[in-house]
């Protein structure tokens, strides 16, 4: 069987990149895209990869990076992010547009402009890497939750309209993940960012990636619709058990 090709959107850092190493690993050709390329063409070098950039947000960006696209098997919807935690009273409204255009229009755009590939491959796979923000809420959370719950919907719509399509449908809903996420969210507070993770082990991108990278491994006729994974001591948004 000749190789097969991956594409995975913010392959420069945490899942992204980890998703990039493990679907190497299981034999894909990866194709790395992300805005820092310095960062990405060091990753892609490791892997025999494409590092091409990729700004999910400028629709001109996505044409360029789809055009250099010539087969795509899995698309990995990755590149996306938090930013801010303010109750709905003090709403951002510059960092409610971000996390919409990066999650969710960022997810529209690569979908469609590789979805044409995807099918003509004869089996494609669509991996979204939504959240359990994309399925409850919380409070700051509203931004997030809301981009992450129009994305879960985004997704889950293509299900039902390519029922009898060779494409698959896999919806990836981590909970905590200690990568740059949180440094991000608080504008490179890094402390506050570590209160996120303090006192409990939080799973890694490569917890994640290696979940990823079974969905993309199962037999054609195998869907996994949607996989929820989280650190075993946290619950849900706001309830973990920390040790002091
Ligand atoms: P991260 O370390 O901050 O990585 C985010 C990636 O997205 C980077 O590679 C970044 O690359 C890329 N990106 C951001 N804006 C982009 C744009 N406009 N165009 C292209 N790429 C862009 O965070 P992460 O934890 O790996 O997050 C990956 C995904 O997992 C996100 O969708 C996030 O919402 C989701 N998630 C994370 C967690 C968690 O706890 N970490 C939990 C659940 C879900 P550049 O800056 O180089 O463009």
């Amino acid at each position: 069987m000749s190789e097969r090709t991956a594409v995975i959107t913010g392959a420069s850092a945490g899942i992204g990149e980890a998703t990039a190493r493990a679907l190497a690993e299981a034999g894909f050709h990866v194709v790395l895209g992300a805005r820092r390329l310095d960062r990405l063409e060091k990753v892609a070098a490791d892997l025999a990869g494409t590092a091409l950039q990729l700004d999910v947000t400028d629709p001109g960006s996505v044409a360029d990076f789809v055009q250099r696209v010539q087969e795509c098997h899995v698309l990995v919807n990755n590149a996306g992010g938090a930013r801010g935690l303010e109750r709905v009273v003090d709403a951002d409204e510059d960092n409610w547009r971000w996390m919409w255009e990066t999650n969710v229009l960022g997810t529209l755009r690569m979908t469609k402009a590789l979805l044409p590939k995807l099918i003509a491959s004869g089996d494609g796979h669509v991996i979204t890497v939504t959240s359990i923000a994309g399925h409850e809420v919380y409070p700051g959370g509203s931004g997030y939750t809301a981009a992450k719950h129009a994305q879960a919907a985004l997704h889950e719509t293509l299900r039902a309209e390519h029922l009898g399509d060779p494409v698959r449908l896999t919806e990836i809903i981590p909970g905590l993940v200690e990568t740059d996420f949180s440094a991000n969210r608080f504008d490179g507070d890094t402390d506050r960012a570590a209160g996120v993770y303090r006192g409990l082990t939080p799973l890694t991108a490569q917890d994640v990636a290696e979940v990823i990278a079974f969905a993309a491994t199962r037999p054609s006729h195998v869907n996994l619709d949607s996989i929820v994974l989280k650190p075993r001591a946290q619950l849900d948004g706001t309830r973990a058990h920390r040790s002091e």
